[in-house]
């Protein structure tokens, strides 16, 4: 299970140990034995370049701007 979140300011990236600062965006993603799972597993934080070395999120290209995606959970964000 993953979950865009925004960084509050004291959030460690579980993979590379940096601070992920105030208002950034970072995923939070189920895990057991490092395989994503979807219940039972632990919760991992994971900054923005993990995310994107795990494939958990890649860079879009929009309209001429370059946007973060986070897969799969983002999407299914209802539209407000
Ligand atoms: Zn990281």
């Amino acid at each position: 299970m993953r979950r865009g979140c925004i960084s509050q300011g004291n959030i460690l990236c579980d993979n590379c140990n940096q601070t992920i600062p105030y208002a950034g965006r970072y995923l939070t993603v189920e895990e057991k034995g490092s395989k994503e799972t979807a219940e039972g597993g632990e919760t991992k934080d994971y900054c923005v370049k993990c995310c994107l070395e795990k494939k958990y999120a890649e860079y879009r290209e929009e309209k001429g701007e370059r946007i973060l995606t986070f897969f799969y959970e983002e999407k299914k964000l209802p539209q407000s």
